[in-house]
């Protein structure tokens, strides 16, 4: 028996095509931890979505488990201590819709870049010349440096993006081993400041660990050249939102994308909110804002939700 708590609904086509066979596999809208509990102490193996956490007393309660299947990236919603002295390993599912985050980030850098958002925001109410618009961010792309942080598989696809509309690419990536900047034909920065002080756009694809928790505040903004781009869809506590609003304000920043946050959903009077609610705030016209959706779409969901049954799979064939 593998249980699917939360979010995913009847007909369960995609578990099903990998585990038909092997084991029923039930989706459980619970209402609550105890009825979580009671409802899946007999399951074989669990699909956990983020709805409810997995703490120690609901993985005590696990009796015959032999994996647990986080079908995301994160998996911080599951108490893996708890599950470890249990015996339980626990996955997750990172490789899903790399190609959407990066094309949703290359393709907001360019709005912003292109001043289409900025002329859109503007235009709505009423603002700037029809023809030109001095005030709007209108680069020539090519030429310009695209920054990255983090160059794995969604900072690739990134690259290799900015690359075909001309953009010099160059990344900074202390993990990465040495040639792989030769391969993608990019350059690659050992020093993040390096990175920061070329890039006329950021892109952030990063994971949030401690050591880039923060990793952009405002000292590292200032660093970046006047009237740059940032773009973030990594994870919302690697960047300082507030001291983006800030330098959205000043024009330190003359654009950012920002699709995840520190806090989400965020309060609703954070200073994210405030700029992007009132158009008369300065960030207003330069703040293109997602709900983290940059991984969304159809196929992507059927890529976790597939890859998160192989998982429990391979989880039951031991
Ligand atoms: P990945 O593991 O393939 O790549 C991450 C890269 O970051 C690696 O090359 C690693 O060496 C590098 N890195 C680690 N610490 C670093 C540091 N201190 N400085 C610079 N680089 C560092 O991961 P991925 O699949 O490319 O995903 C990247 C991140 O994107 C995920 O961790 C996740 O937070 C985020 N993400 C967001 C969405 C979304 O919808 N917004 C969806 C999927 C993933």
């Amino acid at each position: 028996k593998v249980v699917i708590t939360d979010l995913i609904t009847e007909p369960l086509e995609y578990e099903r095509s990998v585990l038909d066979g092997v084991a029923d596999v039930v989706a459980l809208q619970a209402m609550s931890e105890s009825e979580l509990q009671g409802k899946v102490e007999d399951a074989d193996a669990v699909m956990v979505y983020h709805y409810f956490r997995f703490t120690d007393a609901t993985i005590k309660r696990l009796e015959r488990c032999r994996v647990i299947v986080r079908p995301g990236v994160g998996y911080d919603g599951v108490d893996i201590e708890a599950a470890r002295l249990q015996g339980i390993p626990v996955c997750n599912v990172p490789d899903y819709g790399t190609e959407e985050v990066a094309d949703s980030a290359v393709s907001m850098a360019i709005s912003l870049a292109r001043g289409s958002h900025f002329l859109n925001s503007r235009l709505k109410r009423g603002v700037g010349d029809w023809n030109v618009d001095q005030a709007a961010p209108l680069w020539r792309l090519r030429g310009r440096r695209f920054g990255i942080i983090g160059c794995g598989r969604i900072g690739t696809a990134a690259a290799l993006r900015a690359k075909s509309f001309g953009m010099d690419v160059a990344f900074y990536d202390p993990y990465l081993p040495d040639g792989i900047d030769k391969a993608l034909g990019v350059e690659r920065f050992d020093r993040l400041e390096e990175l920061l002080s070329a890039s006329h756009i950021l892109s952030l694809h990063c994971p949030l660990t401690a050591e880039t928790r923060g990793m952009i505040g405002g000292p590292q903004i200032r660093e970046m050249p006047w009237g740059s781009i940032l773009v973030n869809t990594s994870r919302g506590g690697v960047v300082d939102t507030a001291a983006v609003i800030a330098a959205l304000g000043e024009g330190h920043l003359a654009g950012a994308a920002i699709d995840v946050l520190e806090q989400e959903p965020p309060e609703p009077d954070s200073p994210v909110l405030a700029a992007w609610r009132d158009p008369t705030h300065p960030a207003h016209d330069r703040l293109l804002l997602n709900p983290h959706t940059a991984f969304y779409c159809e196929e992507g969901c059927a890529e976790f939700r597939t890859k998160g049954a192989q998982e429990v799979l391979r989880g039951l064939l031991g």
